[in-house]
């Protein structure tokens, strides 16, 4: 079915809170109303939405903002090892997390409480806690915006990397996903080795996924602001990848950089770095960072979309100045 609303107010779409309006707003739920609709847009401006928490709008959208609502959870193939579930895109992503944990289905424990919803989790490839939704999935299926033509997407041709998916790279813009594959483990292999999870699950009775789950919520629910209450899409930058030697020179001049090696070179965390530049100090009358999380750009109420990038590009100019390091945002910015 298909749903079309005229001149529809954004603000509960953005968990930045940004009161925009979308000139249409269209919601589906098949791949079949996909493939109806895309010849309709034609030369319209159009913009795929998910939960919105992780978008910043700069203006109103004077195109098409269209939005999944397809739902179901189909399991493909089950056995003693693995299942492979094919997930609506319109689903809350916690839900279907919950969903999971509760059918004993592991992989998806550490991604709990992350916002947004099933088809976003491909697009940006969240993760947490050690853990990444791209690990888990084995396709993704989509409509092209241009001709309307369904396809399917393996593991490999998502190249899902930090944050990062073929989605955001040279099929940008360019398809509706429509359902996504998850293939989880019915023998567990949990993932312990950020923060203190095995000591809080084990302070809760055992590490099993619904301890790893509670945990991994209280520990959000304590440190990340609660979008209903504050606006943010929480990580605003990407934690820097810099070359070895940089590291190294960074290491000397700052000893408590906290880095991170990866297979294309050192991570940094960019939240440290904002801190260090001060910033926790800095808010103005619309715009600051969270007091216990610096990378976390907050609305603190009224701000636009035009505000919070000023704010964002001092940021960006104070980080690049003291560490030489350039920090881009990780939040998908709608001009
Ligand atoms: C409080 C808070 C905590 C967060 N914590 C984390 C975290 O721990 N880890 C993490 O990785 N992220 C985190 N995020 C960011 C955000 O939750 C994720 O990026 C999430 O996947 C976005 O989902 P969404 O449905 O809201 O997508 P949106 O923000 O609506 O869209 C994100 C992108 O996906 C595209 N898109 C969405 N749905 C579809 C679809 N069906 N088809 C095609 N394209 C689509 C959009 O065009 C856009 O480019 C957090 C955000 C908040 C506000």
């Amino acid at each position: 079915m298909i749903k079309h609303f005229s001149s529809y107010p954004l603000l509960q779409h953005n968990t930045f809170g940004i009161n925009v309006k979308a000139a249409h707003f269209v919601e589906f739920t098949s791949a079949d109303d996909v493939r109806d609709i895309v010849p309709r847009l034609g030369e319209i401006r159009h913009l795929v939405i998910g939960g919105g928490s992780n978008l910043l709008f700069m203006n109103d959208f004077d195109g098409v903002v269209l939005h999944s609502a397809i739902k179901g959870i189909e399991v493909l193939h089950e056995d003693e090892n693995y299942v492979k579930v094919r997930v609506g895109s319109g689903i809350n992503w916690d839900e279907f997390v919950a969903y999971t944990v509760e059918q004993g289905w592991q992989g998806l424990e550490n991604l709990s409480a992350i916002p947004g919803e099933v088809g976003a989790s491909a697009v940006q490839n969240v993760g947490a806690y050690g853990v990444e939704a791209g690990d888990f999935i084995e396709s993704v299926e989509t409509v092209s915006l241009i001709d309307g033509t369904a396809h399917l997407f393996t593991k490999k041709q998502c190249a899902f990397a930090y944050r990062n998916s073929i989605f955001k790279q040279s099929e940008k813009g360019k398809n509706v996903v429509t359902y996504v594959v998850y293939k989880l483990n019915r023998t567990p292999r949990y993932v312990l080795t950020y923060g203190n999870l095995r000591e809080q699950c084990e302070a809760m009775g055992g590490v099993n996924a619904a301890n790893i789950r509670a945990a991994v919520c209280a520990t959000r629910a304590n440190k990340l602001p609660d979008p209903a209450i504050i606006g943010s899409a929480v990580s605003f930058f990407m934690n820097p990848v810099v070359a070895a030697d940089k590291a190294a020179q960074l290491k000397e001049l700052y000893p408590s950089i906290p880095t991170y090696p990866t297979v294309t070179g050192v991570k940094l965390s960019v939240g440290w770095m904002i801190e260090q530049c001060g910033w926790k100090q800095r808010s103005n009358s619309t715009v600051g960072v969270y007091p216990k999380q610096a990378l976390v750009v907050v609305n603190l109420g009224g701000a636009t979309g035009e505000d919070i990038m000023q704010y964002a590009a001092m940021i960006q100019k104070s980080v690049a100045e003291k560490f030489g390091v350039s920090i881009f945002p990780e939040v998908n910015v709608i001009e």
